[in-house]
Order: structure tokens, then sequence, then C-alpha cells
């Protein structure tokens, strides 16, 4: 078992689109991941949040109720988003505490291969919808501040710059 450091925001790799993940064997990269997200605690991390520049993200949305689902996410492809939106308060790893309201689809369609090489796709809903969904914008270098209107994004990352040692 090994915890990975996590960036943080304004880390420039957070800002970066990830590659996808081609032959390599990204099996110990997943398993320590998965250390790293339920030690730090959270529910979602992506590759670049480890400094890991591919498109590969781990997310267990039902640990925290004692019933653990560990789900490792090989090169997803979002097929399909809903119109139905929801608003809810989102926090990130990368951006420790500070919690900010993001809109999502509801429900998404999405694609992705396992860590066994099998091929998935499935509709998420609920919470796991959101959490793919923020999941899936850090591969494309994209942080829930990127998601807030301008004023919102100002004000939010002036809460985050105000806590942090920098
Ligand atoms: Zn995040």
């Amino acid at each position: 078992m090994a915890v990975l450091p996590i960036l943080t925001w304004p880390d420039p790799r957070l800002a970066t689109p990830c590659l996808p993940v081609g032959d390599e064997d990204v099996m110990q990269l997943a398993i320590d991941m998965l250390d790293t997200m339920y030690n730090a605690p959270g529910r979602g991390l992506a590759a670049p949040q480890v400094g890991v520049l591919k498109r590969l993200f781990v997310m267990d949305v039902t640990w925290k109720e004692g019933a653990p689902a560990p789900c490792i996410v090989i090169n997803p492809q979002i097929r399909w988003r809903s119109d139905d939106t929801a608003t809810g308060p989102e926090g990130c790893l990368s951006i420790p505490g500070i919690s900010t309201d993001i809109t999502r689809a509801t429900q998404i369609r999405m694609a992705w291969t396992d860590q066994h090489g099998r091929a998935h796709d499935e509709t998420l809903t609920g919470f796991a919808a959101i959490c793919a969904q923020h999941e899936y914008d850090h591969l494309d270098g994209i942080v829930t501040f990127d998601r807030l209107a301008p004023d919102l994004r100002a004000a939010a990352q002036t809460a985050y710059l105000d806590q942090s040692p920098t």
C-alpha cells in the first residue's frame, strides 16, 4: 500500500489534458490511487491529481456509508449527458477546504475499461454521475473553479488562497 502525495491547485499539472492509457500496466498506480483516496479521505481521485497525466481515475461513492465499491476507470468516455441538471456543493482533494456549487447532468452514460481489461458501458445516476463527471473533468485539465461564473470563481479562489499558506 502506498499513499501518494496529492497535488493542489494551482499546480499546472491539474490544468493539463491527459493522454490515453496505452499498453502500460497501470494496476499498481490504480491501487495506490485507491489507497490515497481512502486515506485522504475522498470518494474519487484522478491520475493527474497524483501527477500522472493519464486518462485514469478511481472512485468509490459508497464506502463512507460502509459499503465499499472501488471502481477503476481507464480511458473513460462520457457518451451522453442528461439535459436534466442539478446544482450541489463539490469538494476536491486538490482544492482542500473549499466547497463550491457546481451544476452537472444528473445522469450520464459512460464507457470505460476496467483493470481486468473488461469494457463497460453504463448509465450512472445520482452521486455516481456527479463524481464521475468531476473526475472526468480532471482528465481534461478542468477543476471545479473552471466551472464557476467569473465572479463566483474569483471569490472561491480568493477564499482558497486566503486559507492556504503560499
Ligand atoms: Zn477533484
